[in-house]
């Protein structure tokens, strides 16, 4: 946690998670160039998928999907096999990723419900995004796809610190215009006060638009127009790409389909060329970035905002769980960063790394300067990055899901981490050796679990109350349960 004006509570959070700027620098590796003040401000492309397993492409292992564009960037890249975000769904995921704060500490630990704009909930604006950080730092700033962080006007993309945002601002979306518009006309014209979000227009700068691309096409078409517009500009660009695949609905098109006429099951097929539809527009935006000759300086980071969904298509294989989960299949994703002539080229990097670290990691890469009262959760990774060192090696990473009634919880330090799920006592496991998480090994290492469950529960006083809850009946639950102060979440059998 890197703390500019701090209290007591985050100096608690301090001596956990933590580490100031004033850890000793790290040792660069020799081929790879730090950032200097000599190095400009490079362009980042951020790119999200939505629900996206951990095995789900081809540079994490996919047998099934092919992704060739993908595997080329991550090739020429660096992968992660050890990416952790903050929360195992969406709408906390997010909000951690652009505000660099668990969401547990901001109130958003629970998704925004539907109907967002009947609703007027979002992330507290407070927390000043990445998008505004780089914004004052000179950078060009765009959101496109998926927004799931507040509908009404006060939280809208726009007003976080992107100039130009095209996309949606509800959790998911239908995929065919032509049939989802057909329903929200229909809808409209019976005057029905709150139309579903995933059928409804999508948006430009707060101004509807008539789209007729299948959506995932779309947001690459709109990613290379903000990359042309961006070039014409004496700025660096931040890209913010938040794709809604291979999210449900499973819908995908013909001629994705047909290239994975092998896969037998409908969902797997159907899911496989939705994230096969992300791939071809990954490299079309890449050929944009070579075209306005900009590939060069440009850093792209590619993940997903949490575990796949195994009901619908999704495999994280070799992990166990799925999205929600705080079994690694919930929130350890496939990741990469290609930066050509900075980042290292098909280097494997197995130490964590947490969606926390990227606030902090790309105001240094843009030279951006922090908010001083701006508490982040994460740290700056560059330098760990470059040197293929662990940036975590002496701190505990954590997730945390409320579930009705009780929570489930993560601690993750060095090759261990401990695990609560579904009221069950504590597990213990050496993940980096059993990554399936198979062999509990809390009764011969009593000791290890009882230090990572204090860290979690040092951990748990700096979170603040929920600010909404989804589902809402999930508010009493809480209350019924008393959740807020976690029941028997951290006791260990004596
Ligand atoms: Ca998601």
């Amino acid at each position: 946690m890197i703390l500019y004006k701090n209290t007591k509570a985050i100096f608690l959070a301090t001596s956990l998670l933590v580490l100031s700027c004033t850890n000793k620098p790290k040792k660069v590796a020799q081929a790879a160039p730090e950032v200097t003040t000599e190095t400009k401000q490079p362009n980042i492309l951020l790119v999200l998928c939505d629900d996206l397993g951990y095995s789900d492409v081809g540079f994490n292992g996919s047998q099934d999907i092919r992704t060739p564009e993908l595997d080329k960037l991550a090739g020429a890249g660096t992968m992660f096999t050890s990416a952790y975000v903050a929360h195992p769904f969406c709408g906390p995921s997010r909000a951690a990723l652009l505000t660099g704060r668990y969401p547990h500490t901001i109130g958003s630990q629970f998704n925004l419900a539907a109907n967002g704009k009947s609703t007027g909930q979002g992330i507290s604006t407070n927390e000043q995004f990445i998008a505004k950080t780089l914004q004052e730092s000179g950078y060009y700033t765009g959101a496109i796809g998926k927004w799931h962080l507040g509908a009404t006007q006060e939280f809208h993309p726009n007003q976080r610190g992107f100039a130009d945002f095209y996309g949606f601002l509800a959790g998911g979306h239908n995929y065919f215009p032509e049939q989802y518009r057909t329903q929200y006309e229909k809808q409209k014209k019976a005057n029905k006060k709150v139309i579903r979000d995933y059928i409804l227009p999508l948006e430009h700068n707060g101004k509807e638009v008539k789209e007729t691309e299948y959506l995932t096409d779309a947001f690459s078409r709109e990613a290379s127009r903000f990359v042309k517009e961006a070039s014409s500009k004496k700025k660096p660009f931040f890209l913010y790409l938040a794709y809604n695949a291979p999210h449900v609905p499973l819908e995908a098109k013909e001629e994705d389909l047909e290239k994975f006429a092998d896969i037998k099951d409908k969902d797997r097929r159907t899911y496989a060329a939705m994230v096969y539809a992300v791939d071809r527009g990954v490299g079309a935006i890449v050929n944009t970035l070579k075209e306005t000759n900009q590939l060069k300086n440009t850093l792209i980071i590619f993940l997903s905002d949490n575990g796949g969904n195994t009901d619908h298509g999704a495999t994280n294989f070799p992990l166990h769980g799925r999205k929600g989960d705080t079994w690694e299949g919930g929130y350890r994703v496939p990741m990469f960063m290609y930066w050509p002539e900075h980042i290292t080229k098909g280097e494997k990097n197995n130490y964590p790394i947490n969606s926390l670290d990227l606030y902090p990691t790309l105001a240094h890469i843009g030279k951006a300067e922090l908010p001083s009262n701006k508490i982040l959760n994460g740290k700056n990774v560059w330098e760990s990055i470059l040197a293929n060192e662990d940036p975590h090696a002496k701190e505990t990473l954590f997730a945390m899901r409320h579930r009705e009634g009780y929570t489930d919880v993560s601690a993750r330090k060095n090759e261990w981490k401990a695990l609560k799920v579904s009221r069950q006592p504590w597990k213990l496991f050496k993940i980096t050796e059993d990554i399936s998480e198979e062999n509990d090994l809390s009764s011969t290492h009593p000791e290890i679990l009882k230090g990572l469950v204090g860290d979690a529960e040092q951990w748990s006083k700096t979170h603040v109350e929920p600010l909404w809850f989804d589902p809402t009946y999930l508010q009493k639950i809480w209350k019924d349960s008393t959740m807020a102060t976690f029941n028997n979440t951290f006791s260990l059998p004596k």
